[in-house]
């Protein structure tokens, strides 16, 4: 399958013989084909695939095989696994080269502010690196309770609840919340662990289109009564896309069909709204608007941890039972800290997030104009650069980085092929000279392709 044992062929064609082989490959090792099947038994011994007790032939080990060989053998580099050796903010260092860096969501600058690492040195000082307890029996410190208020204050409602992890928090309040006489509906873009959280739950889930409130409504007007409770999940901002729901018709729905709302805020608190509260303030809807507000503290607030935020009865409700609170350690203080600073330095200093927008605004317009294909996003912190192709878009990727551009290439399977994409995340520490600098390169570079 190398590129020298095809000869008299176009790139072109070989790139997609090749793409067309991993395919192949890929769905053979899907099927468990791709491993041998063992020999007769002998008298005594159980016929047993060795997909089934090696991990060497787990169908998913082979499937990350087959993508690193093929790239391997196409000469592109591994996207995966890049070191970064400081902090990764507008620009980042990468094997001793600086990078004008799109690959994280440090929104606003505030992962390496040094009010915020202070704050977390200060609770390293005061309470130590790890709280060594559960928060229910003995981890609980005053950093935990003030993180939540001021969370809860941020959305205007009673109260919130901190996780160590965004994922986790989804996964566990969802898996609590809802059982198997309960109906799950969620944009058909929703994050991974929104789906996890509905696979532990055990409840029937429905997807639907993309942003299209007006299909949600019609399976409601169908499906509502014959389930208990029902709940949509929405994100704030879409990962891969940089668009955003209709929340007002949501909200609108939700109250007519008597179902709870969920809205997952990783990617638009701290971008959206004149003063980066999020899709409430962008909006101008209530707190109580939504029944249950998640984020993330990984993103916008430079920490690490996921938090929901709600009226009482749900965030009492899941810090005495949820699994993933109860039985999980409590958030490691200097985490805490982190972003109850950084969540003030966003209250005080409103101008990052309007520098996060203009900047992202700058982007989009430059992109579009230089016929690059953005899909749906807004210009709001995410803007994909959608190629097509999963080889394109890794080469990209490789050429921008020749060039001393960072950017992560998104492809099959975590986009469908034909929409693999390179996912530019915004800073407001990006100088509009590196977006201008950095659009002009990705213009070139991929008419060049
Ligand atoms: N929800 C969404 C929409 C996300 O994009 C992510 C991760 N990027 C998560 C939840 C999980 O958050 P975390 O990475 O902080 O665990």
């Amino acid at each position: 399958m190398t590129r020298k044992g095809l000869p008299g062929l176009t790139a072109q064609i070989k790139d997609k013989l090749i793409q067309q082989a991993l395919e192949r490959r890929l769905r053979q090792a899907e099927h468990g084909s791709s491993v041998a099947p063992l020999a007769h038994p002998s008298a005594g011994e159980v016929n047993i695939p060795p997909q089934h007790y090696s991990f060497r032939h787990h169908p998913g080990y082979q499937q990350i095989r087959i993508i690193n060989d093929g790239a391997a053998r196409l000469g592109i580099g591994s996207p995966f696994f890049k070191l970064h050796e400081g902090i990764a903010g507008a620009v980042t260092h990468i094997g001793g080269q600086e990078y004008i860096n799109y690959s994280s969501y440090n929104y606003l600058g505030l992962s390496g502010h040094k009010v915020v690492a202070d704050a977390a040195k200060k609770a390293i000082d005061d309470y130590g690196t790890s709280v060594s307890a559960s928060r229910l029996v003995s981890g609980e410190r005053p950093i935990h309770r003030e993180l939540e208020q001021e969370i809860a204050k941020a959305y205007g409602v009673d109260d919130a609840i901190v996780f160590v992890s965004g994922h986790a928090a989804n996964v566990t309040t969802i898996g609590h919340l809802f059982g198997p006489k309960d109906l799950i509906l969620h944009d058909e873009l929703i994050h991974n662990s929104v789906l996890q959280g509905i696979a532990l739950s055990g409840a029937k889930r429905l997807p639907f289109a993309h942003n299209d409130w007006a299909a949600l409504d019609a399976i409601l007007l169908e499906q509502r009564h014959q389930f208990e409770q029902v709940l949509v999940v929405l994100e704030g901002i879409y990962s891969m896309d940089g668009d955003y729901p209709d929340l007002p018709r949501f909200v609108e729905i939700k109250r007519r069909h008597k179902v709870f709302l969920m809205v997952d805020e990783a990617h638009s608190f701290g971008v959206m709204g004149n003063t980066g509260l999020g899709i409430r303030e962008h909006f101008d809807l209530e707190g109580g608007d939504v029944d249950i507000w998640m984020g993330t503290l990984s993103k916008a607030l430079a920490g690490c941890g996921g938090y929901i935020a709600g009226e009482t009865a749900l965030v009492e409700h899941l810090k005495f039972l949820a699994p993933g609170f109860l039985y999980s350690v409590g958030m490691s203080p200097p985490l805490a800290a982190a972003s109850l600073a950084a969540l003030k330095i966003m209250l005080q200093e409103p101008e990052r997030v309007t520098t996060l927008q203009a900047r992202g605004q700058l982007f989009l317009e430059l992109a579009r104009a230089g016929g690059i294909d953005t899909g749906t996003s807004t210009g709001l912190a995410v803007i994909p650069a959608i190629i097509g192709g999963s080889i394109k878009t890794a080469r990209l990727s490789a050429a921008l980085f020749e060039r001393g551009i960072n950017v992560q290439p998104i492809l099959y399977p975590a986009v469908p092929e034909k929409s693999a994409r390179l996912r530019f995340f915004i800073s407001c520490e990006h100088t509009e000279e590196q977006i201008r600098q950095t659009v002009q390169a990705v213009v070139e570079e991929a008419n060049r392709l």
